[in-house]
């Protein structure tokens, strides 16, 4: 599967909003976007264009599958079996996303961005109700116990957990467990508990044309 290989932070450039990432960076006075809020390329500062609605509704596709880190495949996949459920197709897209496990397992600060905790899920180092899941897809539900699974815990990589999760704001739908690496999905999340603005009714005409 290709990877995107570049700085992350043009991404947020190119979408003119911050992305969040990368992980305690994105909080500090050196993120890009603060220090250079236009697009990248040597046309970035001049770049003047009128966009057009499909312009409009493609930079918020983009940007939201850039804030995800999914490829346009996955993307488009997880767009595709959200319109197959019953309910609006936006919100149960935006649903489905938020309730990805290696999404999750960022928002609990066991890792710094997405593009981290996709590869600890890949690497099986996360469980889900006791078990090991190594599909960063994954979906969660309300209930779900989400933890590092009990033969990774003493990774390095997890010993600074509790020092980040200081710095970083909760997520509402979501309960960190106190001195534990181990958080609960105490509900399903609704559009307005994503971190940056969507508006998903782009996305789906974007999709639906
Ligand atoms: Fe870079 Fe993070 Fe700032 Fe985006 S939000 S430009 S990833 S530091």
């Amino acid at each position: 599967m290709a990877t995107y290989r570049d700085s992350v932070c043009r991404l947020c450039r190119r979408e003119n909003t911050k992305l969040f990432l990368k992980g305690e960076r994105c909080l500090s006075a050196k993120c890009a976007i603060d220090r250079r809020a236009y697009p990248p390329g040597m046309h970035g500062l001049s770049r003047r264009r009128k966009v057009s609605e499909f312009g409009i509704q493609l930079r918020e596709k983009q940007k939201t599958r850039r804030y995800y880190g999914l490829m346009e495949r996955q993307f488009h996949n997880t767009f595709k079996k959200a319109a197959k459920k019953v309910g609006i197709t936006g919100e149960i897209f935006l649903q489905m996303l938020e309730t990805r496990l290696d999404n999750v397992v960022h928002h609990l600060g066991f890792a710094d961005s997405r593009r981290q905790a996709r590869q600890l899920v890949s690497h099986g180092h996360l469980a889900v109700n006791g078990k090991r899941v190594n599909l960063p897809s994954f979906q969660v539900k309300k209930g779900d116990v989400v933890e590092v699974h009990q033969a990774s815990r003493k990774k390095k990589i997890f010993e600074k957990v509790m020092e980040k999760r200081a710095k970083l704001s909760p997520v509402s739908w979501l309960a960190w467990a106190e001195g534990e690496l181990k958080g609960e999905v105490l509900d399903m999340p609704r559009p307005e508990d994503v971190k940056i603005s969507v508006e998903e009714h782009l996305i789906v005409e974007f999709y639906s044309k």
